[in-house]
Parts: structure tokens; sequence; C-alpha cells
């Protein structure tokens, strides 16, 4: 399929010249399958939000959720992001996928706010598409406006190669998020190429340290390095930090030690239904009062 070939080319790079096996052509006619199966998705409601809980590293509470995209497939069953994200950003699908992302998890917020959950904010990430889109600012201004939102109830996560992909273009559209009042983070901190000189000029507020190294952080005495080391250099940048895949109670202690600020990870909460979210935002609440009653 020529069509196919071209595209898989193309998105090697201009320059590259190919070499096609039918290994490769059976993985470029896997994406080309998946993104028409995408589209017909998006249409039919099969996508569906996530969402796992941010905790105050030392009181515990719940301070946020991020939301998080899955694909209910009507015979494959629930299918992981990791698996059609890519998918979605290599055909620009990802643009209408994360303005329903942005819609469906500012709607989610103000029924729970409605039902009397406040102070709880919403995480929800940014694609470098997204990121790069002249039309993000606005739609995220009138997402906002239509659920009532206020821009502070709100954060964007964007990974480190997405920022520093094209800095300055990156600076302003940031600039222009923060004036609406939304929060931003920088997602898997510490996996992708950042430019120090680069990150004290983004606009952001929040570095989330990547599940790699505080996997292991009990056992590697470089991560635990890496962990202080980033705690450290984001304070003294004024951000706070979030140290993101906890799973272990000894975990949870070193980053509360060397001072990260706020966690996340299956230790507290798997990524939940939405209907699951209140009884886990009451049930924290509970367990936090017969701390402070015991
Ligand atoms: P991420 O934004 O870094 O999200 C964290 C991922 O780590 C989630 O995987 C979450 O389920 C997983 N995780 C959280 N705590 C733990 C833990 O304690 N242990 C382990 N092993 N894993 C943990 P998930 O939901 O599969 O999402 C994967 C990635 O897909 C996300 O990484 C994000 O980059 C992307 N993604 C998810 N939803 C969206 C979306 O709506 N839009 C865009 N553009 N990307 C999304
Ligand atoms: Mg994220
Ligand atoms: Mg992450
Ligand atoms: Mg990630």
């Amino acid at each position: 399929n020529a069509d196919v070939a071209m595209y898989h080319a193309k998105a090697q790079g201009r320059n590259n010249i190919q070499f096609f096996n039918p290994q490769m052509n059976q993985a470029a006619m896997e994406r080309s399958r998946m993104s028409q199966a995408l589209r017909v998705a998006l249409d039919e409601g099969q996508f569906e939000l996530h969402y796992q809980a941010q905790l105050d590293t030392r009181s515990r509470a719940v301070v946020g959720f991020e939301a998080l995209i899955r694909w209910r497939h009507p015979v494959e069953g629930l299918i992981s992001p990791q698996e059609f994200i890519p998918v979605a950003e290599d055909t620009s699908l990802i643009l209408p996928l994360g303005e329903w992302v942005l819609d469906e998890a500012c709607r989610q917020l103000r029924e729970w706010q409605d039902a009397g959950m406040n102070g709880v904010t919403m995480a929800i990430n940014l694609s470098a598409h997204q990121l790069r889109s002249p039309k993000l600012v606005s739609h995220v201004a009138a997402t906002l406006e239509k659920h009532r939102l206020q821009g502070a109830d709100i954060e964007l996560e964007i990974t480190e190669s997405v920022a520093m992909h094209n800095p300055e273009a990156s600076i302003k559209q940031l600039q222009a998020l923060r004036n609406l009042g939304l929060r931003l983070s920088i997602d898997d901190f510490g996996t992708g190429y950042s430019s120090l000189s680069y990150l004290k000029l983004l606009p952001i507020q929040t570095l989330k340290l990547d599940r790699s190294f505080v996997r292991d952080i009990e056992t590697d005495v470089n991560n635990v390095i890496i962990c202080t080391t980033t705690i450290a250099l984001a304070h003294s940048l004024g951000l706070k930090v979030v140290g993101e895949g906890v799973e272990t109670t000894a975990q949870h202690n070193l980053l509360k030690a060397h001072g990260c600020d706020l966690v996340q990870g299956f230790l507290f909460s798997k990524p939940l239904t939405a209907a699951l979210v209140p009884g886990f935002v009451d049930e924290n609440l509970a367990s936090r009062m017969q701390i402070v009653y015991a």
C-alpha cells in the first residue's frame, strides 16, 4: 500500500531513505487501521476518563485528581493511552480528542463541585500538537466559561520535551494560559532533555518527578540523589514537586523526608472511574479525621 508506506516514510523524516520490509509495512498498516478506529471511537463516545488522586505528602489530604484517558473498545475492552495516544498524535486526531478530554474533565469537576467537593483541582495532560495549536488558549477559556470554572481549578501537564521543543513558542502559549489563571506543570520530569536555563523561563508552578526515579528510590542510591536534587532545584525555582508512581510506604516516607510536596501513585489510589471518586474522597477525609481524634 503506497499511501501507507509514504506516510510511514514521512513520519521518519523527509530526508531519510527508507527500506521497507514486510514488518514495517505491517506496523504502518496497524497504525492506519487504529487511526480509523480512533475516529469511529470519538464519534461513538468510546472514550472515558479515569481519575487518579494527588495527595499532600504530609497530611495525605486529597488536593487534586489527574484525568487519564481510556478507550473502552466494544470488543477489546479497556485500552491504555500508551497504545493509542502516540497514534492520535501522529494523525492530528489528538486535537479533537484533546478537546474532548478538556471538556469532559471540566464537566466532571463542575459536577463534583456542585456536589460539595471543594478545593480539589483537575490536572489534564496536554500533547505536543495541542500546545502548538493557535486555538488552544481561546478554547481553554471557552471551556472554563462553559463549565463555570476558575482558571485555578485546572492544571495542565506537559512533558519536558514538548515544552523544550520550541521554547519561545511554548513560553508564549504557556504564559497566555497562565494569564487565564491555570496552573502548569512539567510531567515526567527527568526523562526528557531539559535545559535548566529555559526551565526557569517557563511560567510553570510544578515539576512531576518521573516514576522511574521514584520506583528505585529504595535500592538505587543514584535515584535518591536524583530525587533530592530535583526537589531542591524545584524549590529553589519556587516550584512544587509531585512524586509520581508512589507504590510503597518506604517510597512515600523517603519523598516526605526530602520535602516532596505532593504524591500520586498506586499506594494511595489507582486511577478510578468517576463514580468511585466521591467515595474515595469521603474515605480519605474520614481516615485523616480518625488520626486527628484518635
Ligand atoms: P502520565 O501523565 O505520566 O500519567 C501517569 C501514568 O502512570 C498513568 O498511566 C498512571 O496510571 C500511571 N501510574 C500512576 N501511579 C502509578 C504507580 O504507582 N505505579 C505504576 N506502575 N503506574 C502508575 P496511564 O493512565 O496508562 O497513562 C499513560 C500516559 O498516557 C500518561 O502518562 C500520559 O502521558 C498519557 N495520557 C493519559 N491520558 C492522556 C490524555 O488525556 N491526553 C494526553 N495527551 N495524554 C494522556
Ligand atoms: Mg500526566
Ligand atoms: Mg507523568
Ligand atoms: Mg508518562
